[in-house]
């Protein structure tokens, strides 16, 4: 088996994904099957996990940023930098993916459920930012973003 199977089996916590739910949801309600099965335009972005498809994409992103750095592949510690680039890269772009997801409607219950937390945690989180940034917007990029959203 590949690279995939062998993190499957690790105790659940060890790569820091515990908190990842175990059967993703999806529109048609089969969770973790293969894309074959699903519905046809069934949306699996419900919530996060890791698959194939998140694995492929990771990897091929480290690949590029180690070769476009000027690193070689085989290089352990640029594979690491990297990494933590990629991270940092997702990480700072939560805040306002979060707002843009609050000025289109979606509820502190729905993104917590996106980002696997909770709702308290993701309004104590990210909600400062959201209000200040729907102040910026004034309501004038979509009705529900403005001031009077909160
Ligand atoms: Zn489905």
């Amino acid at each position: 088996m590949d690279g995939l199977y062998e993190i499957q089996c690790l105790p659940r916590g060890w790569l820091g994904t515990e908190h990842l739910p175990e059967e993703p949801e999806c529109s048609c309600g089969m969770g973790y099957v293969p894309v074959e099965l699903h519905d046809r335009g069934c949306d699996r972005a419900r919530a996060p996990f890791l698959d194939y498809d998140t694995l492929g994409l990771v990897d091929g992103a480290v690949k590029s940023l180690v070769c476009s750095r000027g690193s070689s592949l085989g290089d352990a510690g640029a594979t690491l930098s990297c990494l933590a680039s990629l991270i940092a890269e997702a990480q700072s772009r939560l805040p306002d993916a979060v707002a843009e997801a609050r000025c289109h409607g979606y509820t502190w219950g729905e993104i917590a459920s996106r980002l696997a937390t909770t709702a308290g945690t993701a309004r104590r989180r990210y909600g400062s930012y959201a209000h200040w940034r729907a102040s910026l917007a004034g309501g004038a990029a979509w009705p529900s973003c403005g001031p009077n959203a909160w």
